[in-house]
């Protein structure tokens, strides 16, 4: 949808009228036509040139009811996205200004090599993608989930052909239902014969005389629809699940589009996760650290009891195996990786601070090994 929005172009309010429309187109063709611009500089006729090029396909739009309701629901006014290539939407019978855009559009459209896809192609439908987050533990375990998708299904009434019934399908009068027009123009570079799509029919080589009033002649509609979805245990933050066929309706027999869900998952108060393995910080006190003690680690389920040995550092660490998560599709399971803080007292009293200096002047620097080594290699420098 890289097009600019038809309405700003023309300056008019998404709900204005047709004559609403077509006052403000001809107001800013007179202002941008080429007889408006004698006297002017090339660059500034270039930029005229341009603007009364977007003006002019913005009112071929809006001024046609079947592009514009194509236009209002989807965005475009080329069916699902197609290619905004060269012929079809410069009108030929544009009042007085008609020989100028006919020129014109003849030789953009020649310059444009043809490259328009053919309206009545099969169409694939567009994946819908959307962001799901997850708690750690619904990652961890797996969990269902009920997603809203808005998608752009057939119409159920037309059956996606976009008119009331099968009478009011014609053909085109004015290809005759071939969907291109075959034009000679005479240019200031000679003769030149061109085929253009048939800009009545928009090369469909049909026309809806009767709209379906449900889809205003567009053949889908938007619907907001709940896809349930299972996410399996072990799933990782950026995991991305795909399913496919229920997305955006094809066209044309074109295929379903898919529903691409990308997983984050949220972080966790305790733990870290590094694939399938977790990690947990444990602050012990000094005591227990010198003493050795008995903590309970928690785990994803409740919980592991797990014997300190006296003497434990801060960052020593162990490993408690098979209380990581479940590997991704797999019955196994990671480890869960638990590294022991020691975390030293603060605020002390001077009570307590004349306890440690009495504790401290009984201990030897066999006590202190680290200490000590650091010591003896400080000499050697
Ligand atoms: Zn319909
Ligand atoms: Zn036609």
């Amino acid at each position: 949808m890289a097009e600019k929005d038809y309405y700003n172009i023309l300056g008019v309010d998404k709900k204005a009228s047709d004559d609403e429309i077509k006052s403000a187109y001809r107001k800013l063709a007179k202002q941008y036509h080429p007889d408006a611009l004698s006297g002017k500089s090339a660059a500034e006729k270039k930029t005229a040139e341009e603007k009364f090029k977007e003006i002019s396909r913005a009112y071929d739009c809006l001024s046609d009811p079947q592009k514009k309701a194509q236009y209002d629901q989807f965005g475009s006014e080329e069916p699902m996205g197609g290619g905004n290539g060269g012929g079809g939407f410069w009108r030929s019978s544009g009042g007085g200004a008609g020989g100028f855009e006919d020129i014109f559009s003849n030789i953009f459209s020649s310059f444009s090599g043809g490259g328009r896809q053919n309206p009545n192609a099969a169409l694939d439908g567009d994946d819908i993608q959307i962001n799901v987050t997850l708690t750690f533990k619904e990652a961890a375990f797996g969990c269902k989930k009920e997603i809203p998708i808005n998608r752009v299904e057939s119409c159920p009434d037309c059956g996606g052909t976009g008119a009331k019934n099968s009478a009011s399908v014609k053909t085109c009068p004015k290809c005759g239902g071939s969907g291109v027009m075959r034009h000679v123009v005479n240019t200031p570079f000679g003769q030149m014969a061109t085929t253009k799509t048939c800009d009545q029919c928009a090369g469909r080589g049909k026309i809806i005389a009767d709209p379906c009033k449900t889809c205003g002649g567009a053949g889908r509609v938007k619907k907001l629809r709940t896809i349930n979805i299972s996410v399996p245990a072990g799933i990782d933050n950026g995991q991305i699940m795909t399913y496919y066929n229920q997305g955006n309706v094809g066209v044309n027999g074109g295929r379903n589009g898919s529903v691409i869900v990308i997983v984050s998952v949220r972080p966790h108060k305790l733990f870290v996760r590094k694939g399938s393995d977790l990690y947990i910080d444990v602050p012990i006190t000094m005591t227990q650290a010198a003493l050795g003690c008995k903590i309970y680690i928690p785990t994803l389920e409740s919980s592991v009891s797990y014997t300190i040995q006296e003497g434990a550092q801060t960052g020593q660490q162990f490993r408690i195996k098979g209380y990581g998560l479940k590997h991704f599709k797999k019955e196994s399971r990671g480890d869960l990786y638990v590294k022991i803080i020691v975390e030293i007292p603060k605020n002390l009293s001077s009570k307590e601070k004349d306890a440690l200096r009495n504790l401290e002047s009984s201990l030897g620097s066999n006590q202190y090994p680290a200490q000590k080594a650091y010591m003896e290699n400080i000499k050697e420098i």
